[in-house]
């Protein structure tokens, strides 16, 4: 399913991947001084604004924060944004769907009961639209989504959505940093792997490798002429942006 948005845009920032509450704080408001900054005319955030770890299929620590307190740090994160950047959407990624997915499968009778993403985030109360996990947003035929598609190599994943989508796409997930075009005889689309705001260090899960992995922090702006969308990536290192 399709949400469409058929107004023009200015310029349009993309946010991804925060996992909160393994979020890197420092890397967080320096892409938030950054919107402050550039005052963009819309913020899509692009899925795993939450991790849902207590929700994690892998193994996992029970000291560890609970949904609620990923909720209250997400909210406050939110906040700010909204204080940056009017307006604000948030599409969800596979680790919102976590919380939806756990109450499904081993409380089915709590459905309806258990708070959805935009309850649980007070999103009409802070004025955020919703786009739920599996929809993606198109503006202007630029498609913003999360992405379930992964392959090794910055640049290879959002080739494969460009493939289904057969548009211009920006997604998340990957946690890489990216801008790749295809060209044919009668146009050319542009995609972006959008970074992360995450924190390497604390996400347990990458433990298993040593803690190394190949992503880059950082989020993507955007601006359209005449000759379609063209995306600047902004790699953020040790908590400033740096391009
Ligand atoms: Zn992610």
């Amino acid at each position: 399913m399709i949400t469409k948005n058929k107004e023009t845009t200015k310029m349009i920032v993309c946010l991804s991947d925060f996992h909160i509450p393994f979020h890197d704080e420092a890397a967080v408001f320096a892409a938030i001084r950054w919107i402050n900054d550039c005052k963009p005319k819309a913020i899509y955030i692009l899925g795993d604004l939450l991790d849902a770890y207590s929700l994690s299929r892998f193994e996992k620590d029970p000291r560890e924060r609970s949904i609620a307190e990923e909720a209250e740090i997400a909210k406050d994160i939110l906040a700010y944004i909204k204080r940056a950047c009017k307006k604000v959407t948030l599409i969800d990624g596979n680790h919102e769907e976590r919380i939806l997915r756990y109450t499904s499968k081993y409380a089915p009778e709590l459905m309806g009961i258990v708070k959805t993403i935009p309850e649980l985030l007070d999103l009409d109360k802070l004025g955020i639209k919703h786009v739920p996990y599996g929809q993606v947003h198109v503006l202007n035929e630029l498609v913003l989504k999360h992405g379930t598609r992964i392959a090794t190599g910055a640049g290879q994943s959002v080739r494969k959505e460009m493939g289904i989508e057969g548009a211009s796409v920006c997604m998340g997930h990957s946690h890489r940093l990216a801008v790749v075009y295809h060209s044919n005889r009668n146009h050319t689309i542009v995609g972006v792997e959008n970074g992360h705001l995450s924190d390497q260090g604390k996400q347990k899960y990458l433990k298993a490798s040593d803690g190394v992995a190949d992503w880059q922090q950082g989020f993507s702006s955007w601006d359209k002429n005449s000759q379609g969308w063209y995306p600047i990536l902004h790699r953020i290192y040790k908590g400033k942006v740096i391009s």
